[in-house]
């Protein structure tokens, strides 16, 4: 290994400076899941890799996600075995060996209203579900309850017409940091990360076929420069399309968007033990426990507006809370509301073939979004590029390594195969004596258990380097917003180690205040400026844009959602000051 994986803002310059002058096997364009997966599997290979991000790494779909590692049970029910075989046992992979510390099995309770038509038939499904699991097995078993065994452990449910329930296991993460341990991991293999860097245009060799790097602009500064690679692989999710035509040309799909929203909820809005996963009209509704909140979703509906900023409407809250209430004894309303978010998949369907006509947007005749297989595409449309999309966040590994197989295929030289399914990310190795010896930690760093136990499950391994800096400053020890378990020296750790470049990076993505906080977190944007103003070398009026440049993103997301009319508690962005 080259580096330890440490993505420090601080050295971003250096990271530029590099893109312009090395010459490389593979350009990653996209930092989402998918790029992030790409470049990891590439680096560890033993090729040169760079992976440039237009924004910050997972602030398109994969911020914005369910947060599930998961099969994903309503496949089956559209006979997409394939796709949920290969899910769980990406899952379990996930859960047992490459990053315990950042995907942990969670509990879904069904509950079944038809007794005897449905037990035998979600029953059967579940049989399967399990079936499809590897031997080794790191999530139990599906169960059958009675509707009593159902409200003991989930008393929120309308007993009404309840005829019993099933409690099946998959699992869960926090897709932001997933995300950056995954472009963390690669650095560790010597890929360069750069993020708030877009490729602008791509450059073809001298005959005017091969497509030889891209021209990439610095968001930060507007200067431009040309990186050199073999080999140009692009994981830009939802803007895919719009990177081939970059290059002019017409791959063997096109993406179509669909928008899928959440909201969040206080947990004491919903008296369960357990996640639980509802069956709608349309589609199925999950509760997924977040630590103190829930997070409840998702819709599915075809969205053609802004790819950066996907609003959620009012329609879309009032489906999630109607779809909701239909099982709740206590129904939710617009005031338990503490956030809402929207993401997009980036959906792909086949054009005719490479070089034919792009579809232009769905046809009159076009499957509804709901339908349409999450399995993932790979193009190579003309030699040089590669492109991929669709998939799922649990099925990335294998996206990563398709699109690496097909990107290398024409090298002169022998590739290893894919080794990502052997190498653990960052912070898991080791884990468990770590966690053994959380104890032990806690006195040597002076800090309370339940900081170690959090570190731990956000950092794994790695924690021991947060803690360091509390060691150093033991002012960061110090919670950074009441009622949340984030430290300042996570705030310090995310520019140092994280490369957080902006506020937004910091309270969007490397914690999630944004959606955990009645106030967006806005009301801790000046002391988040400040402490990694110290560091950036930010003046006094830098800091003040830097947070007022949060609390109008802040603004601008809740005005596109229209949160100002749903009253969704607290929303106040009256109390934060630009300090
Ligand atoms: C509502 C919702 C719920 C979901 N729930 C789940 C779930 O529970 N489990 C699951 O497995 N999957 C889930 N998914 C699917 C999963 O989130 C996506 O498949 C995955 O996040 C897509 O990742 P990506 O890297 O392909 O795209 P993205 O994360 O969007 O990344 C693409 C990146 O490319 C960058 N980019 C674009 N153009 C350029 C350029 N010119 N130069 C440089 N960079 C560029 C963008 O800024 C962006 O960051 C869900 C999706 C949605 C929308």
């Amino acid at each position: 290994m080259a580096s330890n994986g440490v993505l420090d803002a601080r050295e971003r310059g250096g990271v530029l400076s590099r893109l312009a002058a090395e010459r490389f096997d593979v350009l990653v364009i996209g930092g989402g899941i998918t790029g992030a997966g790409a470049a990891l599997d590439a680096a560890s290979r033993g090729l040169r890799v760079a992976l440039v991000e237009a924004r910050d790494l997972a602030s398109g779909t994969s911020s914005r996600s369910s947060k599930l590692v998961h099969g994903g049970l309503r496949y089956l029910e559209q006979f997409d075995f394939k796709l949920v075989y290969e899910a769980l046992r990406e899952r379990d992979l996930l859960v047992s060996r490459l990053a315990p510390h950042l995907v942990k099995p969670v509990s879904f309770l069904y509950p079944l209203y038809k007794k005897v038509v449905e037990r035998p038939y979600v029953g059967a499904g579940l049989v399967l579900y399990d079936a499809m699991e590897g031997t080794r097995r790191p999530v139990p078993h599906h169960r059958h309850l009675t509707a009593r065994g159902a409200l003991k452990l989930a008393p929120a449910l309308s007993p009404g017409r309840l005829a019993g329930a099933m409690l099946y296991y998959d699992a869960q993460v926090d897709d932001a940091r997933y995300t950056l341990t995954v472009a963390r991991t690669a650095a560790a293999h010597s890929a360069v990360v750069a993020t708030r860097v877009s490729a602008v245009e791509l450059l073809r060799g001298p005959d005017g076929t091969r497509v030889t790097g891209a021209r990439v602009r610095d968001e930060e500064s507007g200067h431009e420069v040309d990186v050199r690679a073999d080999s140009v692989v692009v994981c830009a999710g939802v803007w895919t399309d719009l990177v081939h035509e970059l290059a002019g040309v017409r791959a063997g799909y096109s993406v179509r968007m669909s928008k899928g929203v959440h909201v969040v909820v206080p947990r004491e809005a919903v008296r369960a033990d357990t996640g639980m996963i509802v069956r709608t009209d349309k589609s199925v509704l999950f509760f997924i426990p977040w630590g103190e909140r829930w997070i409840v979703g998702t819709t599915d509906t075809e969205w053609s507006g802004d790819r950066a900023e996907p609003a959620a409407t009012e329609e879309d809250i009032d489906y999630i809370l109607a779809a909701a209430n239909r099982v709740l004894a206590r129904p939710l309303t617009r005031s338990d509301v503490i956030a809402v978010y929207a993401g997009l998949r980036p959906l792909v369907a086949a054009t005719e073939s490479n070089g034919s006509k792009p579809d232009k947007g769905p046809s009159k005749g076009a499957k509804p979004t709901t339908k349409v297989s999450r399995e993932h595409l790979v193009d190579v449309p003309v030699p040089g590029l590669a492109s991929i999309a669709g998939g799922k966040f649990t099925t990335y590994r294998l996206m990563a390594r398709d699109v690496v197989d097909a990107a290398v295929g024409d090298f002169d030289r022998k590739v290893p195969a894919s080794v990502t399914d052997q190498l653990p990310l960052l912070g898991a190795d080791g884990l468990a004596a770590v966690q053994a010896g959380a104890g032990r930690l806690a006195e040597d760093y002076r800090v309370p258990r339940p900081v170690i136990e959090h570190l731990l499950g956000r950092y794994g391994t790695l924690a021991s380097q947060v803690l360091d800096l509390i060691r150093a400053d033991p002012a960061l020890a110090r919670p950074l917003a009441d009622g949340h378990p984030y430290l300042r020296a996570e705030v310090a750790y995310a520019v140092t180690h994280e490369n957080a470049l902006h506020v937004e990076d910091v309270l969007m993505r490397r914690m999630r205040l944004f959606i955990e906080s009645a106030d967006s977190g806005t009301g801790v944007a000046t002391e988040v400026s400040s402490i990694m103003g110290r560091l950036l070398g930010w003046n006094r009026r830098r800091r003040a844009a830097e947070t007022r440049r949060y609390l109008d993103l802040v603004a601008a997301e809740q005005t596109v959602t229209d949160i100002g009319s749903c009253s969704v508690r607290g929303a106040a962005l009256a109390g934060a000051s630009a300090g």
